[in-house]
């Protein structure tokens, strides 16, 4: 039986279609076509540097890990508390993960004890924006700075989310974003790499083009285009970059609807704050209205909700098993206790977010969820 509130849904809001023709018209929906051009500018003046879409934002942060020129023996911090692709990225080059734990209020990294877990092999700190609210920059940055550590942002949530003002993904070395089909702004199957790090972009170019030098020939940079560096297939077609410039087009309108069912989830359920735990945000950071979670008391009590959702045709899901304790870590590297990143993978809920959602919906999840608490007294 298919759900009546599912977990997500994808939606188009624009010229999504109509580009797309367009694109096919145009003779050319291979990579860095004309409306990957149109996202590059979008992105370079959005971001203020270089800018290139990719096909994921795994894609993107493989390019990280090869433009950092990651190596066996080389470590890599990364929270334990995120997606596979955080940490696979690198374990392909051949790095060691130091896995680090969540902070006790939210599930970012918790930037207190990072500085222990560098070595002389450290080679770069990947931080993620979890619901896309900021880690908190100012220290890690510092941290990155005085060990002479490239930060990279797994910013794939984090669209449209600022730290003391200024905007995710303009932080680190380089930030990767995500356009698939569950985050804000969505392509499909999509993601961008921001190069803030001026000495990468000439080499991003490069390895985003399998190794050639294509992009630069096309430019005119150089009269003849061969193989010059490693690389791999990280363009995305340009029908992928036609539905998401068209997205673009109308972020602030996706965003502000966004916002508003996240406030609406907010507001009604603040009455049951001392039931359930809702998202924490710290004054330095934004929401962007991401996803909605609830933190609840215990590991059975989440099951038992995500159950009684579902009865109620309700698709809530929960949140990332710590990679530190994933069969593929365990059988690799000795085991360890990450507290805060077992506990909110362990009691963390998330609730159906999505553009096209109606208030009515939002109305009936929080009815349910309430029930659930105030039958379990
Ligand atoms: C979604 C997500 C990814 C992966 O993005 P893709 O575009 O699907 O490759 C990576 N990291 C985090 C934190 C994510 O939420």
């Amino acid at each position: 039986m298919l759900s009546k509130i599912p977990f997500n849904k994808p939606f188009i809001i624009g010229n999504e279609v109509e580009y797309i023709k367009d694109a096919i018209s145009r003779g050319q929906i291979s990579g860095n076509g004309f409306y990957t051009k149109k996202c590059h500018a979008f992105f370079e003046s959005y971001f203020n540097a270089k800018c290139l879409l990719t096909s994921s934002c795994t894609d993107a942060l493989e390019m990280s890990a090869l433009l950092l020129d990651i190596e066996p023996g080389d470590e890599v911090i990364i929270p334990s508390f995120t997606f596979v692709s955080t940490a696979n990225a690198f374990i392909l080059r051949g790095a060691k993960i130091i896995f680090a734990d969540s902070q006790t209020q939210h599930p970012n990294i918790d930037h207190t004890k990072l500085e222990k877990l560098i070595t002389h092999k450290t080679k770069a700190i990947v931080v993620v924006h979890y619901a896309g609210v900021a880690c908190d920059m100012d220290a890690i940055c510092d941290i990155a700075h005085r060990h002479n550590i490239f930060v990279v942002e797994d910013a794939a949530q984090a669209i449209d989310s600022f730290y003391k003002g200024k905007r995710l993904g303009t932080f680190g070395d380089l930030a990767a974003l995500s356009f698939h089909e569950t985050k804000n702004i969505i392509a499909g199957e999509g993601g961008l790499l921001v190069i803030n790090n001026k000495s990468f972009e000439k080499r991003a170019e490069i390895i985003w083009e399998k190794g050639t030098n294509r992009a630069a020939f096309f430019k005119g940079e150089v009269n003849k285009y061969g193989w010059v560096d490693v690389g791999s297939s990280f363009l995305p077609s340009d029908i992928t970059a036609a539905f998401l410039f068209a997205q673009l087009e109308h972020m602030q309108r996706i965003q502000f609807q966004r916002k508003k069912l996240w406030n609406l989830y907010f507001d009604a359920l603040k009455e049951i704050s001392n039931e359930v735990g809702l998202p924490y945000i710290p004054e330095y950071a934004t929401n962007n209205a991401h996803l909605f979670y609830l933190n609840c008391k215990s590991e059975t009590e989440r099951d038992n909700l995500i159950r009684f959702l579902k009865e109620r045709n309700i698709q809530a899901v929960f949140h990332y098993l710590p990679l530190h304790q994933s069969d593929y870590i365990k059988n690799l590297y000795d085991s360890k206790e990450l507290f805060q990143a077992q506990r909110f993978s362990a009691t963390l809920i998330r609730l159906p977010l999505y553009f096209d959602m109606l208030v009515d919906d939002i109305m009936e999840i929080v009815k349910a969820v309430k029930e659930f608490y105030y039958s379990n007294q």
